[in-house]
């Protein structure tokens, strides 16, 4: 049985950061995934754009996700795929095997993980299933980049789940995409359709609690995006909730679509041609690790020690019980760290977590779970992992000024 130095559980922007800084540190990585490409919720949830990653400090404009986020931009550009913060993610999914592939980071796909044997608190090896059949998959280091902290649950490090007071988590979202629109006659009034949506869903006309319609542009002309469908009060690591959230969701999805069909000017000739492969998942499980960091830390604009990454994204929490969404925005020129110490699980010493389950409140999370975010979280995940791998060291004692200066020197922004 073939032994890596790294496997990253997830092909996620956190993931795949995470296997490319690995591999750049000298490490054989594998990739593990239960899709059929990398790009995690971006490409299965289509989830677009990329949210605000920069703030303006001395008159300057300051990118806080830089590294290998910014790599994964200047491809996309390269290739006319990014207008914007917006991106096409057939291109994306197209350069991100690239990328892996140029690093001989070895991929598996359709490979669902199912459990993990662990000893002595270390993690031994991951157990998948895929069309081959039941496989074991051994590593001396492990990087839980799910999105869902499996491999920590799995593994036994304590986890948390949304809010503390009732465990809710952020509403899951079950994205969409109309093509054939008259986006110029759409934006024209498109302020008067929302609210006459106001008007209906006061009037109980829908079932969709969200408390407008959320449309994005896209690249591609008479396409336009949707993140409008909201569903509460449902477990996202319970596979029933799950299943009751994609089938309530396609609901919302062909109300809201009948609803600018006929009201909506620019949706007459329109025809809904996508929804994601898979239901959004804003919040889930997340691990309780060496540091929980919390919404107060953000606000305050902690500057950590062991600082990994950076943010300054605001707190924007869809109301995991209904309608509303609330902010709290960072000031101008702002921003936030996130330490390492939140990448570490409790109870095993060979495996970090990267993306949006690591250690943190519901708050928190609210705002470090971006895609530009998470990307960086993952590049610190696999650099940690390759230092760790190369110096023999264990991630809990690993020299935090060797890994800060290593991101550095690879163009990432930690403050
Ligand atoms: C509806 C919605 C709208 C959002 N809007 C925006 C936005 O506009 N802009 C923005 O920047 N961010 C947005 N976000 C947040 C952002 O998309 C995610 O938080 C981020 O992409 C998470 O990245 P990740 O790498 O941590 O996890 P993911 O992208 O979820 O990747 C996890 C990967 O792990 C794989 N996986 C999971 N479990 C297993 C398993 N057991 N075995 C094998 N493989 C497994 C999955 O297939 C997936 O590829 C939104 C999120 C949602 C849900």
């Amino acid at each position: 049985m073939k032994k890596y130095d790294v496997i990253v559980a997830g092909g996620g922007f956190a993931g795949t950061a995470a296997a490319l800084a690995a591999a750049r540190q000298g490490a054989s990585v594998l990739i593990v995934d239960k899709s059929n490409c990398l790009g995690g919720a971006a490409v299965n949830c289509l989830v677009n754009p990329f949210m605000c990653y920069w703030t303006t400090a001395s008159g300057k404009k300051l990118m806080l996700s830089r590294g290998i986020f910014e790599e994964i931009c200047n491809e996309l550009e390269k290739r006319n795929a990014m207008k914007s913060t917006l991106f096409l993610e057939e291109e994306l999914k197209l350069i991100l095997n690239r990328m892996v592939q140029k690093e001989n980071i070895s991929l598996l796909f359709h490979t669902y993980i199912y459990d993990v044997k662990t000893e002595n608190g270390s993690v031994k090896s991951l157990l998948a299933a895929n069309k081959s059949g039941k496989t074991e998959l051994c590593a001396d280091y492990f990087i839980d980049a799910t999105g869902d902290a499996d491999i920590a649950f799995l593994a036994g490090c304590p986890c948390r789940l949304g809010r503390d007071e009732d465990e809710l988590c952020q509403p899951m979202t079950l994205c969409f995409r109309v093509a054939n629109v008259d986006v110029e006659a759409f934006d024209k009034t498109s302020s008067l359709v929302n609210e006459l949506y106001k008007k209906y869903k006061a009037e109980g006309k829908f079932r969709n609690p969200r408390e407008d319609l959320l449309i994005f542009h896209t690249p591609v002309k008479g396409i336009l995006h949707f993140n409008t469908t909201r569903i509460v009060k449902k477990n996202p690591v319970n596979a029933e909730d799950v299943t009751a959230a994609e089938i309530e969701a396609r609901e919302q999805i062909y109300e809201v679509y009948d609803f600018l069909k006929n009201h909506a000017d620019g949706f007459e000739n329109s025809t809904l041609i996508m929804t994601a492969p898979e239901i959004g998942v804003r919040e889930s499980r997340m691990i309780k690790g060496e540091y929980i960091l919390t919404g107060k830390d953000l606000v305050d604009c902690k500057k950590f020690d062991d600082a990994i990454a950076a943010g300054n994204y605001d707190i924007d929490i869809h109301n995991p019980e209904g309608s509303g969404t609330s902010h709290y925005y960072f000031p101008q020129g702002q921003y936030y760290t996130i330490p390492y110490r939140s990448l570490l699980p409790k109870n095993a010493d060979n495996l970090l977590v990267a993306g949006r389950c690591i250690s943190s409140d519901h708050e928190a999370q609210a705002s470090y779970r971006i895609m530009p975010i998470v990307c960086c979280i993952g590049e610190a995940a696999g650099t940690a992992a390759g230092i760790a791998k190369a110096d023999g060291a264990l991630l809990k004692q690993l020299d935090i000024k060797k890994l800060q200066t290593t991101l550095k020197n690879n163009n990432a922004f930690i403050g």
